[in-house]
């Protein structure tokens, strides 16, 4: 558990802040503390928690992510072979209201840089409130290789790139390695463009809210190939729950109601793995 130093602070103020450090706490959303168990007049004007409506009833909320495909193991191999065609029943939407305006406002934009505005603009997914910076993505347009990873980090957020931290840059050093740059042919990104508070995986509702925004990157981009970096990454692309033990290194083809034909995808696992 950390320890706070600071002779500024009461023993006790000390204590309580340790433990809200072993909850996982890692910064503060509003200028006063609100008790949201406690039934109270209302928030606080600076933590405006984002406006994320309620399934309505006449709406089936099945699964915020498609269901279940078994990916066949191949053995690995270059992309040569056109990968297998995702043959999957097509996998049933969230019908959340946040979901439906993130489509339609995604499929507004006509270049990346309209489609960069248009996410960061948009308060329906819950993240954007705790984070410093909208982290979109980076490289090139038609890019030989787009790597979509799990979500920016602590260096991702307070820089608003992707891949800067720790893990990003051993993952790019070694892209490189293979003649993959952002300058030239690679393009990098990540499944929500904000940074989850104390780097937490992000849930089935964040991803799902994003996801509009990034298949529209996706077809905006045409990338040749798609590398899913992490479970979170292949998971939500693929439309599968398979674990990434399992399928990383086997081709695939995104979910078919992601309208993103034809990319081969092969999921790989996150470069934090290698640390
Ligand atoms: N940096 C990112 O932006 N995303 C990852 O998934 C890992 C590192």
């Amino acid at each position: 558990m950390k320890t706070l130093q600071n002779s500024l602070l009461s023993d006790q103020e000390r204590l309580w802040l340790e433990d809200q450090l072993a909850f996982g706490v890692d910064c503060a959303v509003a200028e006063q503390p609100y008790d949201y168990c406690v039934v109270q007049e209302k928030p606080p004007v600076a933590a405006k928690a984002p406006e994320i409506q309620a399934i309505k009833p006449t709406q089936k909320a099945v699964s915020t992510l498609p269901p279940k495909i078994e990916p066949k193991v191949k053995p690995k191999a270059a992309p040569k072979v056109p990968p297998k065609k995702n043959t999957a029943p097509a996998p049933l939407p969230l019908l959340s209201q946040t979901r439906i305006d993130a489509a339609q406002i995604a499929a507004k934009a006509q270049s990346l840089a309209e489609l960069q505005d248009l996410v960061g603009n948009f308060d329906g997914c819950g993240l954007k409130a705790t984070a410093s910076n909208l982290v979109f993505g980076a490289g090139v347009a038609q890019p030989t290789v787009m790597i979509i990873g799990e979500g920016p980090g602590p260096e991702e957020d307070r820089q608003g790139k992707p891949f800067v931290g720790a893990s990003g840059r051993l993952m790019l050093r070694a892209l490189e390695i293979i003649g993959l740059r952002c300058a030239d042919n690679l393009y990098i990104s990540n499944v929500v463009y904000w940074r989850p508070p104390a780097d937490r995986t992000p849930n089935d509702t964040e991803i799902a809210t994003c996801l509009p925004f990034l298949c529209r990157q996706i077809t905006l981009l045409q990338p040749k190939l798609i590398v899913l970096a992490g479970a979170r990454a292949a998971q939500s692309l693929l439309g599968t729950t398979s674990g990434i033990t399992r399928i990383r290194g086997s081709w695939s083809e995104p979910a078919p109601n992601l309208d993103l034909e034809n990319i081969p995808a092969l999921p790989v696992f996150h470069p934090a793995y290698l640390f």
